[in-house]
């Protein structure tokens, strides 16, 4: 996959976004009072990016839908009050060009609308000549394909400063977390698209207040160059998402905790760890070559076993695989989950070398 796409580092108003960079402010905006109260609070910490919902996609409906374009002025005035960077989702073209008359300096497209192509195409169509950020969430569904096109389809009329949200992906078990985070996806968006800024949502992914530290965290430690975190004057009495919310002091409690390690665009580091890399290589190629020669055995079982009618799979010789291996893996300071995923693999292979060779003519 190669995506066509172009892609500017991240800047509002001239000013680049250092990593890591935080937005943040309620979910949705409720009343003037709430939202330019939850603003000074932001601002006095020194946050630079308020967001607020203003039309919200709730799944079901009944819950409260955003106030809608009533809560537009609001915004504007904790821009001039603040100075900070305002943005808010957008999920048609109408609310693109009422965001964009009250001087909304991003917008970001919701995860519902990033899963609707039809949708992103509208918006897209609506931004044609707009120069400003426009973050894009993952769509609900754990499906990179769909998360690009989105952001394809956003470059293609002319957008450049585009970066990617990670609120995590939909699940019918709501475990831990109130979205499964996934994270090797974002991982792989950024393998596809390099440029792109990741910002991640730990509000959406956990869906509770105590998780948001240790998801922010793993998001700063997987290089996430931005935070999007829901705070809220009042969190307990929010009209959405009342228990992801933080207040702005308990945001300053995570920014406090928050270990912010440097990413890797220091020569220094590359070349510190040259001598590391270099053995994983080497080990990882004989690892494979390990591999290469443990599938030529097998491929001589597997002769065996058809010279002699006997059929593959032979479950008492796998569970003894397995535990064996096991074992040995915790001596060696592994969990047995990932030798037993390992060993899964392997033999999943061994089988498939066996039958290719039980279903040929004898040589
Ligand atoms: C939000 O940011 O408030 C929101 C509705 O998010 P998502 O699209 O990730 O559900
Ligand atoms: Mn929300």
């Amino acid at each position: 996959m190669n995506p066509s796409i172009e892609i500017e580092t991240l800047k509002v108003n001239k000013q680049e976004l250092k990593r890591p960079l935080f937005i943040a402010g309620p979910c949705s905006a409720e009343t003037e009072e709430q939202t330019l109260a939850t603003a000074r609070a932001l601002a006095a910490m020194g946050i630079k990016v308020f967001r607020a919902g203003i039309w919200k996609p709730r799944t079901r409906p009944g819950s409260f839908e955003g106030i809608g374009t009533k809560g537009l002025p609001w915004m504007k005035k904790v821009k001039e009050e603040t100075g900070m960077i305002i943005g808010t989702e957008v999920a048609t073209a109408v609310h693109v060009y009422e965001a964009l008359k009250y001087g909304m300096d991003m917008l970001w497209i919701g995860a519902r609308t990033t899963a609707n192509p039809f949708a992103v195409h509208e918006i897209a169509e609506a931004l044609r000549g707009v120069d400003i950020p426009i973050l894009i969430k993952n769509p609900v569904n754990p499906d990179l394909d769909l998360w690009i096109g989105a952001i394809e389809r956003i470059n293609q009329v002319g957008v450049k400063k585009v970066a990617a949200i990670h609120r995590g992906f939909s699940s019918y078990n709501k475990a831990k977390y109130r979205n499964e985070p996934n994270w090797q996806i974002p991982i792989d968006l950024k393998r596809t698209i390099p440029e792109i800024q990741l910002i991640a949502d730990p509000s959406h992914i956990s869906g509770k207040r105590d998780l948001i530290l240790e998801v922010s965290q793993q998001a700063m430690d997987l290089n996430f160059d931005g935070l999007m975190i829901e705070t809220h004057i009042d969190p307990d009495n929010a009209w959405s998402d009342a228990g992801q919310q933080l207040t702005p002091a308990g945001l300053k409690t995570v920014f406090d905790q928050l270990v912010v390690r440097n990413t890797n665009n220091n020569p220094k580091v590359n070349y510190d760890l040259e001598d590391l890399r270099h053995e994983i290589d080497q080990l990882d190629i004989s690892i494979l070559d390990m591999l290469g020669k443990r599938m030529q055995v097998a491929e001589n079982i597997g002769r065996y076993k058809r010279d002699n009618d006997v059929t593959i799979f032979q479950p008492g010789r796998y569970t003894e695989i397995m535990e064996k291996r096991a074992r040995q893996a915790i001596i060696n300071g592994l969990s047995r989950e990932f030798s037993d995923q390992i060993f899964k693999s392997i033999h999943e292979e061994s089988i498939l070398h066996q039958k290719t060779i039980m279903n040929k003519k004898k040589i």
